[in-house]
């Protein structure tokens, strides 16, 4: 049995350390806010490379929080990718804004640089970059489209935790950046939870009152804001598990180049790419092939759980009828039926992806 996920390994491993963090936070009786919160997002921040950090309720909220924080003028025009989970888009739709589709790169399914050029109108003021599958997005080419036009860049680092571009760190990038601790990502909490990175100091003071309803004081609001806390005990548990972060994020790695490696010239399989820029922290191992659903029943039968991100390109989600354009020409509206993500995890071997690797061979050259 190859899991796709297996967060009841992950917690038998670090048992002693978790059970006493979390009777901690119990016997301190203090769930909001204090000492595991504060810690948690200095460590988080310095290991990003930004100065602030702000520990939110999920990763949802840490997009939304992020453009309220811009205070872009109402009805701005926002991009976002094809490919993603709906929670890159929505977020612009519920700050008021519009939702612009741009097209996926074919090697990397990060943003499209010819596509994102060709979405560029006077009222684009704010580019999604998402780290899709834990791929650093080409930042120094949206850089070049956004800074000579005022376009601001906040990086969705929801699967990207670690990940790095030219040896810099996701999430310190672009102007802002949302990371999302939901448990199945690579650095998950026991529930929600979420944080924003910036270097920006006037950002970071935006963010902090917007998610502690515009408060200056205990009663004392400057404006409306919103609750959108990260609880000590998500913080607690975060703790215990971000100084495994770097070995977990290695191990997939390894997990991956096996994965390159045994998986070359198969006829009708695509591999994803890593581009030069990029040393990704691989959240999802995505292959493509026109025989997806044949292949993903194969492998169930082989007691080999796949996944697929996403089944429905965000354009085609009847959540974006309203936008009345013809998507069809996108890759990435073309492709959805084709992507199939593999097993990857700090839970498997090496063994284990051989197994799938083996798996997939038999698949497509039978014996
Ligand atoms: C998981 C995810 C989010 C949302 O995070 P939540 O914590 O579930 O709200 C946003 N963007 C991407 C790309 C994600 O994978």
């Amino acid at each position: 049995m190859v899991k796709f996920l297996d967060l009841q390994a992950q917690y038998r491993r670090l048992k002693p350390e978790m059970d006493a963090a979390i009777q901690n936070i119990l016997e301190n009786a203090t769930f909001i806010g204090g000492k595991p919160c504060q810690d948690f997002e200095d460590q988080f921040a310095k290991l990003h490379e930004t100065k602030f950090c702000l520990g939110v309720a999920n990763g949802t909220d840490a997009l939304e929080i992020a453009i309220e924080a811009l205070n872009l003028p109402k009805n701005s025009e926002i991009i976002a990718p094809a490919n993603s989970f709906i929670a890159s888009s929505e977020c612009i739709t519920r700050s008021g804004h519009t939702v612009v589709f741009c097209d996926c790169d074919p090697d990397t399914y990060t943003l499209s640089i010819p596509s994102l050029t060709s979405k560029i109108t006077p009222q684009t003021k704010a580019i999604i970059a998402v780290h899709l599958y834990g791929h650093p997005c080409n930042m120094d080419a949206i850089h070049a489209i956004a800074k000579p036009k005022g376009i601001k860049v906040i990086e969705d680092c929801a699967q990207a935790h670690l990940a790095t571009y030219k040896g810099r760190s996701i999430g310190s990038l672009g102007d802002i950046a949302a990371f999302s601790f939901y448990p199945g990502k690579n650095l998950g909490a026991y529930g929600d939870a979420g944080a924003i990175l910036t270097n920006d100091p006037e950002l970071a003071k935006r963010c902090k009152m917007i998610a502690n309803h515009g408060r200056i004081d205990k009663y004392d609001h400057v404006f409306e804001g919103r609750n959108s806390r990260l609880d000590s005990l998500q913080a607690a548990v975060l703790l215990v598990k971000l100084p495994h972060l770097a070995e977990w994020t290695q191990t997939r790695r390894n997990l991956a180049a096996h994965y390159t490696t045994h998986l070359q010239n198969i006829p009708g399989l695509v591999l994803p790419q890593t581009a030069d820029w990029a040393n990704p922290a691989f959240h999802l191992f995505v292959i493509r092939t026109p025989h997806r659903d044949a292949l993903q029943a194969h492998l169930a039968q082989h007691r080999i759980e796949t996944g697929i991100h996403y089944p429905i390109a965000l354009p085609k989600l009847k959540a974006y009828a309203h936008l009345k354009e013809d998507f069809s020409s996108l890759f990435a509206y073309q492709n959805d039926t084709q992507l199939l993500s593999l097993p990857i995890g700090d839970h498997l071997t090496l063994e284990d992806i051989q197994e799938v690797c083996t798996a997939i061979r038999s698949f497509f050259t039978p014996a």
